[in-house]
């Protein structure tokens, strides 16, 4: 039941208990007291997160409109010594995307989710989750086939469709980054992308998470050594379609976090 629904149940209720006496106005306002003072404390300001690895600093790449990012294929991302960007892609799924929402709010941090359209389709909703809980949503191509199997027009096509999806899906509320399925860029989409005022966001560090023999134990080594050879920061490519990642994230953040690496949100504000 909504607050509001609450309230006038409420109301109701006295109503009918206190009918005829004098109490009613008292009891009548107490349920909409309510309303203004049960909200619950933010997760940051309720003591929930102290010890957790939560988020340093949030980048606003409104800034940084139609430049791309990543060191494999572009610039690196101006990000300070330990400071690290979690991305995941290739979902919204069933299996694994709820996981991983719950696991990241309960250590008080966000990351990007650069979501495939026909996956976006089939699980809105859990896309919009993904949203509710601070959490940041760029796209990666509508059938995640390989742009460059592609021909110009056919990669603007796809596109538009993942862009038209995301949108249909989560109105304005997602942002203009686009990564390329298997990082394989083109300049015709790249070009068309930026644009259109969106980033390409490639990436610095590869989890390897989803190798036939991956383990948490494969994928944290995999994360940590990348971090240190790119000066001991990077955005982080992870996948929220491998079930290993379930297990493997709440590691991974403590491990993050006994090496004193920081997490930074990705954001785009206008
Ligand atoms: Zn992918």
């Amino acid at each position: 039941m909504g607050k509001l629904a609450a309230a006038i149940y409420g109301v109701k209720l006295m109503a009918k208990i206190y009918k005829g006496k004098f109490l009613i106005p008292i009891f009548a306002i107490f349920p909409f007291l309510l309303l203004g003072c049960s909200s619950a404390p933010s997760i940051e300001n309720s003591g929930q997160c102290t010890g957790k690895i939560g988020i340093a600093r949030n980048i606003n790449l409104a800034q940084f409109k139609s430049q791309n990012f990543g060191s494999i294929g572009f610039q690196k991302l101006d990000l300070k010594p330990y400071e690290v960007v979690l991305t995941f892609d290739d979902g919204p799924t069933e299996d694994v995307t709820p996981s991983i929402i719950s696991t990241l709010k309960d250590n008080c941090t966000n990351a990007t989710f650069f979501m495939v359209g026909n996956n976006i389709e089939k699980n809105a909703q859990i896309g919009r989750e993904v949203l509710k809980s601070g959490n940041s949503i760029g796209l990666h191509s509508y059938s995640h086939l390989s742009m460059q199997s592609l021909d110009n027009a056919a990669q603007i096509e796809d596109f538009e469709h993942v862009r038209q999806v995301a949108k249909n899906a989560f109105g304005n509320k997602f942002a203009p980054f686009y990564r390329f399925p298997f990082l394989k860029n083109t300049d015709n989409l790249i070009g068309h992308a930026n644009d259109n005022g969106f980033n390409i966001m490639s990436v610095d560090v590869i989890a390897y998470d989803w190798e036939v023999n991956a383990t948490s134990e494969t994928i944290i080594n995999n994360v940590l050594n990348g971090l240190e050879k790119n000066n001991n920061s990077g955005i982080v490519l992870m996948h929220d379609n491998q079930k290993i990642n379930i297990e493997t994230l709440p590691k991974l953040l403590d491990a993050l976090k006994a090496k004193n690496y920081k997490i930074v949100k990705l954001e785009y504000r206008d």
